[in-house]
C-alpha cells in the first residue's frame, strides 16, 4: 500500500478523534502533523499527539485568525517552552482578506507584528514553519525571507505564479489540498511547482465542494489529493506518494 504522511490537519476540531485516526491508518496514512492555532489549541494538539493509532507530529503556532485572542502571549511562552515536541511552527501568516482585517486595517499590523515574532521564534530553535498566506502572499514571503527562515511551506498556496516562483527559488515549498478539484488559482500553482517543492495535505476538518455537494475532510482524504496531484502532474500516484513522502521526511526533518 501506498505511504502517504498528511502534512497539514487540525486535529484538535475533530470530533471522534480515534475512528477518524483509524480510517486514515487504513488509507494508508502513516503520520500527519497537527497544527495549531491558538493557545488552548496547542495544548490539545500536544495532548492528541500522544496518541498511537497514527503517528502524530504537533506543530504549534497562532493563527492569523486568532490575533485578538487575550492569551497570545501566553501562546508564545508555551511554544518556546515546548518548541522541542514540535516538528514545526504553525500554522501561522496573514491574511488580509480576513474579515477582521478588512474592517480594521489596524488588525494587518497586529497580524504582521504576531508573525514576526513566531517567525524569530522558529529561527532560534531552527523549525519550520507552515504558512497560511490568503490575499498577503507577497508580504508574507517578504518577511519569512527577512527573518532568515530556511525551510517554509506555503499551505495551500492560491496566490500568483509570480510569488509563487519566489517562493520555490527560495527552497521553499507549496502544499497541495482536496481543492485542487475546483480552485483554478490553487490548480495554477501546482501546475506551476515542481514535484520537489510540494507537500499534500487536507486541512481537515474543511469543507471542500464536490459533485456531490461537498464533504468535510479527514486526514484519509489525503488520498484525494494525492489523486488531483497526479493528474494534475501527469504522474503515477506511487511517484507521487514517494516524492511528497520523501520531501515531507526532508522538511520536517524525519525519521
Ligand atoms: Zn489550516
Amino acid at each position: 500500500m501506498i505511504e502517504l504522511t498528511d502534512t497539514h490537519a487540525h486535529l484538535d476540531q475533530i470530533e471522534n478523534l480515534d475512528s477518524v485516526l483509524k480510517r486514515a491508518l487504513e488509507a494508508g496514512v502513516k503520520a500527519i502533523v497537527a497544527v495549531s492555532s491558538d493557545y488552548n489549541s496547542c495544548i490539545r494538539t500536544l495532548e492528541i499527539s500522544k496518541n498511537k493509532i497514527v503517528r502524530i507530529l504537533p506543530a504549534f503556532g497562532i493563527h492569523p485568525w486568532e490575533i485578538t485572542k487575550e492569551e497570545t502571549d501566553k501562546c508564545l511562552e508555551f511554544i518556546k517552552e515546548n518548541y522541542h515536541k514540535a516538528v514545526a511552527i504553525g500554522e501561522i501568516g496573514l491574511d488580509y482578506w480576513y474579515k477582521e482585517v478588512k474592517k480594521d486595517k489596524t488588525k494587518k499590523e497586529l497580524q504582521q507584528n504576531l508573525y514576526r515574532k513566531q517567525l524569530s521564534i522558529a529561527k532560534e530553535y531552527d523549525l519550520p514553519v507552515i504558512i497560511h498566506s490568503r490575499g498577503a502572499w507577497q508580504d508574507c514571503f517578504t518577511l519569512c525571507k527577512e527573518a532568515g527562515i530556511k525551510k517554509a511551506v506555503f499551505h495551500w498556496y492560491s496566490g500568483p505564479v509570480d510569488i509563487l516562483k519566489e517562493i520555490i527559488n527560495n527552497d521553499y515549498l507549496v502544499s497541495a489540498t482536496p481543492a485542487l478539484s475546483y480552485s483554478p488559482q490553487h490548480q495554477d500553482a501546482i501546475k506551476n511547482a515542481p514535484l520537489d517543492s510540494l507537500l499534500i495535505e487536507t486541512d481537515s476538518p474543511v469543507f471542500y465542494r464536490n459533485q456531490q455537494g461537498g464533504f468535510n475532510s479527514e486526514p484519509k482524504d489525503v488520498t484525494s489529493t494525492l489523486e488531483l496531484v497526479s493528474s494534475i502532474k501527469n504522474s503515477e500516484k506511487t511517484v507521487v506518494a514517494e516524492k511528497t513522502l520523501q520531501n515531507a521526511k526532508k522538511f520536517f526533518n524525519l525519521n
